[in-house]
């Protein structure tokens, strides 16, 4: 079957490009390896327009029912490895099939990004851990470090102060970066300790994380704890996308109509060049590029 569109994600920018879709009634189709995304894994929301308070799995919740409302079907746990944009017929395939469309949206977010220092990979989910929200309370009563001074790490750390017995907050260069109302809580925990200037040099242990290595200003030491939460942010999920264009961080370039260089191919979300990663503004941009691929297939048409 060749569908109008295909969306590739269901975070904020694939579901509410889902919403829009169907409210046009195109003929379309959604295919996620989960549904939520990054929200999903959110703690506490408190900048979702209309929402003073929300938790990310609530969030998610309220977004699937908003899909359901509508009818919508979406192929979850399937896993889109390659898409291909040639003479107006969007090709897009997973493991399994291969679909066609007229135009796709990408919005398939951003994964975590590594630290690639000794002992990462070998103590992935042994201790080390890319996910507070998800893994924080396996971490009750314990010594733990949060590497990342952005708003990921301060908000892990909000979170871990409440269950760890003590926070290492560990930030590489001189100053945390994140926003100053999140670094205001921590400063006054008497659980966390905040080192900046400090690099994080390899992560230590025999079965489990034992530790780890760390650079002050040249000066080295080891600091033992039990959990590690490598919390320096993400990068975009873009790979599978072929000939289209992006940018030194690997994000698709898109215009303000979320149009990619290649024709019948839009993009939106933490996927995409547009500054600053929230749900507000992928849901925002996810509904644009369904309004622009609308408008793309009536031009086709015409
Ligand atoms: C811990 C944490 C806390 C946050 N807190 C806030 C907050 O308080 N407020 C705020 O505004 N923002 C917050 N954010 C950021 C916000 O969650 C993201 O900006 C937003 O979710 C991006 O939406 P998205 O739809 O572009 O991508 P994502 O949410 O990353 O969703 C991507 C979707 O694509 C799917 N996908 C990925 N690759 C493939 C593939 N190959 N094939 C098929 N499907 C695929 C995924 O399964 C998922 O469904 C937080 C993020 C994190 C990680």
């Amino acid at each position: 079957m060749m569908y109008d569109l295909i969306i590739i994600g269901a975070g904020p920018a694939g579901i509410t490009a889902a919403v829009y879709a169907a409210r046009k009634k195109m003929n379309f189709l959604v295919i996620a390896k989960d549904v939520g995304g990054q929200t999903a894994l959110s703690g506490d929301i408190e900048n979702y327009t209309g929402y003073q308070f929300i938790t990310g799995p609530d969030l998610t919740m309220k977004f699937e029912e908003h899909m359901k409302k509508y009818g919508i079907n979406w192929k979850e746990n399937e896993e889109v490895v390659k898409v291909t944009g040639v003479s107006g017929v969007i090709s897009v395939k997973t493991a399994g099939d291969t679909y066609e469309a007229k135009t796709a949206i990408i919005a398939s977010g951003a994964r975590w990004r590594e630290l690639g220092i000794p002992g990462e990979k070998e103590f992935k989910n042994k201790g080390l851990t890319y996910c507070a929200t998800c893994d924080g309370p396996l971490f009750a009563g314990r010594d733990v470090a949060v590497i990342g001074g952005g708003n990921s790490g301060l908000e892990a750390t909000l979170q871990l102060m409440k269950i760890a017995k003590s926070v290492r907050l560990i930030e590489a260069s001189p100053r945390l970066t994140g926003d100053r109302i999140m670094q205001d809580k921590i400063r006054i925990a008497e659980n966390v300790t905040v080192l900046e200037n400090t690099k994080v040099t390899a992560v230590l242990g025999e079965k489990l994380v034992s530790g780890i290595k760390i650079n002050t200003n040249g000066k080295e030491q080891t600091l033992p704890l039990q959990g590690v939460f490598v919390e320096i942010g993400l990068m975009p999920i873009s790979e599978f996308a072929e000939g289209i264009d992006r940018n030194e961080y690997k994000e698709i370039k898109i215009n303000s109509r979320n149009e990619t260089n290649i024709p019948g191919i839009f993009a939106a979300g933490d996927v995409t060049d547009v500054p600053e990663k929230q749900i507000i503004i992928a849901a925002g941009e996810g509904s644009k590029a369904t309004l622009s691929a609308f408008r793309y297939l009536a031009r086709q048409k015409s």
